[in-house]
């Protein structure tokens, strides 16, 4: 068969780095080798039982629903994000239900930019997002974060340009697990003042926090925001493809245009999960809070004063993003030489334009994080003395 003659746009989108890495660790595991896997982006933990429950008897419904999602559903999401912001502004009608946050950040960007319209996009950061910006025939415009990975207000300012749209802001952000100070979001939102811009805000991991003085980026007094969120990360429902994202009411309008040619609405067994876990505000279950805390101070246990691995401890999400850049020539290398030596998988920094670190998730079970965090460190030793 001839190839197929592929759009412009599509020199400019990869797959993600995340899922190569994944198949490389599955390769050596059907080699043989024991693999100890501290790439994943979602929580070890099952469908929780009140959900799966609640869905169990809403089974028998097989109908389209409203693009939007269920009114109940919409209605749910909208209450609990109102209490959460603080934001009085959020009804429902401003409310779109999505098949994740993925599809709820694509939507976005069609609805908001032109061709060759700029986004600027703080790094590190999740590879996702450039490349959904450039298939929306936009231009992702990177900046780099603080030294501390807190947002840098006037890098940001000195980037925007007559044709930035919008700027993407994700706190607890992957890959560093840090959030933004009140400080630096409410200064932008000041300077943001009148320049018509938009904050795209993924909150995808607001209710995986750990430590105190979060404040939600959307509550920080901008004027123009589009909230993306969803079920993946607080409820362990990545696999049911549930999120939304919250609008003002022409931008939702638009998007819910876009969706009705598109994706249509979400699948409803997923939405009446959502509505589960919205009718009870969307806390994660205490327990998962509980091990999640756990395990992240088990790597800082582990990984404290290794001789030239240093590390910030991470607010939320549940990566640490180690910096290694004083290991090896590049995080590359160094993550293929710790997979090959020790069979433990990390995430090279490249993948989230951020090169010189590597991204361990902690989400796993307790006693695998346990091996691979003694391999690491035994590594990281021998390295040392080599
Ligand atoms: N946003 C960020 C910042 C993420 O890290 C992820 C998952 N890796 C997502 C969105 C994807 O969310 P979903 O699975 O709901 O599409």
């Amino acid at each position: 068969m001839d190839q197929i003659l592929l759009a412009e746009r599509m020199a400019g989108v990869s797959q993600s780095a995340t899922m190569a890495l994944n198949a490389r660790a599955k390769q050596l595991a059907a080699d043989g080798k024991t693999i100890y896997n501290l790439t994943a982006g979602e929580l070890a933990s099952t469908t929780p039982d009140y959900i799966q429950k609640h869905v169990a008897s809403t089974l028998h419904e097989n109908k389209y629903t409203a693009v939007a999602g269920l009114p109940e559903l919409r209605e749910a999401i909208a209450a609990g994000a109102r209490d959460f912001y603080g934001l009085d502004w959020i009804q429902a009608e401003n409310v779109v239900v999505t098949a994740g946050v993925k599809p709820a950040l694509y939507v976005a960007l069609m609805a908001l930019i032109n061709p060759g319209d700029e986004v600027i996009l703080p790094i590190p950061t999740w590879g996702s997002f450039a490349n959904s910006i450039e298939l929306c025939d936009g231009r992702a415009v990177k900046v780099p974060l603080t030294s501390d990975f807190d947002l840098d207000v006037a890098a940001v300012m000195a980037a925007i340009t007559p044709k930035t749209k919008a700027i993407l802001i994700n706190s607890p952000q992957n890959p560093t697990g840090a959030i933004y100070s009140e400080k630096a979001l409410r200064e932008l939102a000041d300077k943001l003042k009148g320049s018509g811009i938009t904050i795209l805000s993924d909150d995808i991991y607001s209710k995986l926090v750990y430590q105190e003085g979060f404040v939600p980026t959307p509550s920080c007094g901008f004027e123009h925001v589009i909230i993306l969120n969803g079920f993946s990360k607080s409820q362990a429902l990545t696999g049911w493809r549930i999120g939304y994202l919250i609008a003002p009411k022409n931008a939702a309008d638009a998007i819910v245009s876009i969706l009705s040619h598109t994706m249509t609405n979400a699948a409803v067994p997923s939405q009446q999960a959502g509505l589960a876990a919205a009718d009870q505000g969307d806390q994660p279950p205490a327990e998962t809070i509980a091990l999640l805390k756990k395990q992240r101070q088990m790597v800082v246990d582990a990984l404290s004063g290794l001789p030239g691995l240093d590390f910030q401890e991470p607010a939320g999400a549940f990566f640490f993003f180690l910096d290694v850049h004083k290991l090896a020539k590049t995080s590359a290398q160094w993550c293929e030489d710790l997979l090959v030596q020790t069979g433990v998988a990390l995430v090279p920094g490249e993948a989230f334009s951020g090169p010189g670190y590597a991204r361990l998730s902690f989400v796993t079970d307790e006693s695998t994080l346990r091996a691979a965090l003694d391999l690491i460190a035994r590594f990281v030793k021998q390295e040392a003395k080599a």
